[in-house]
């Protein structure tokens, strides 16, 4: 399928979740995750009218940029960063998913010539094999983020476990949603916390009911090449 058949199909799907909360279909974000896609792709998906696009690693990320100066899409680091590879990424990208550790914010602080705006990953599911931090970690991790001005937190970012059982998805999306509010209601000028990073290919719409302003999409959107 061609992506932009799938972006159809996808947008349909978007304002079908949006309906039954009654949210604007305009206040979620898809971000194409490009990590398996070809340049062709990927520049495909452009085409079809995606802006922003979401990459996981630093050599692929890179070296797709450098052909798509042009098309100037918002970029989304959406992987594990390692501290090393700061300096390479972080005054290419336009946001940052994957915050989760202390000496990565003090890495940022030497190596950005800007501010860069951040997403807190947190793991709400508790899976050994997920990235980020604890729940009971983020408000005084958060907190610490003062004494850093080149990081804001714009948002959270998690990843819902693979299961069938909408309920145990729901109930992750569910409990990241609440980790915002405290943290808005910390009001912090640094942490404004506006996004919610949650929701893939098989979980968005789930996603979207809970408050997702940003769906990161991989294999449904780009997924099939043919
Ligand atoms: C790969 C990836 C996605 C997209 O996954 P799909 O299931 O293909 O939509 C989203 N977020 C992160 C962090 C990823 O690594």
């Amino acid at each position: 399928m061609s992506v932009e058949k799938n972006l159809a199909v996808l947008n349909e799907q978007i304002e079908a979740a949006c309906r039954r909360v009654g949210r604007d279909p305009d206040s979620v974000e898809v971000i194409a995750v490009t990590k398996y896609a070809s340049l062709e792709r990927t520049k495909e998906a452009i085409q079809a009218g995606i802006n922003n696009i979401g990459e996981n690693r630093d050599d692929s990320f890179l070296n797709k940029k450098q052909y798509l100066t042009a098309d100037k899409p918002v970029w989304h680091f959406i992987g594990t960063l390692q501290s090393r590879k700061v300096r390479n990424v972080i005054n290419e990208i336009d946001y940052l998913h994957s915050l989760d550790r202390m000496s990565l914010v003090k890495e940022i602080e030497k190596r950005a010539d800007e501010r860069v705006k951040c997403l807190v990953q947190v793991n709400v599911s508790g899976e050994q094999s997920k990235f980020g931090l604890q729940p009971d970690e983020v408000e005084q991790f958060i907190s610490k983020i003062k004494d850093y001005p080149k990081v804001e937190v714009i948002g959270l970012m998690t990843m819902a476990p693979y299961t069938d059982d909408e309920t145990i998805i729901r109930n992750c999306f569910q409990q990241l949603k609440q980790i915002q509010t405290n943290i808005k209601n910390m009001n912090l000028p640094y942490a404004p916390c506006q996004h919610l990073s949650m929701g893939m290919s098989n979980d968005f719409q789930i996603a979207i009911e809970e408050g997702a302003t940003m769906i990161r999409i991989g294999s449904a959107l780009i997924g099939d090449e043919k």
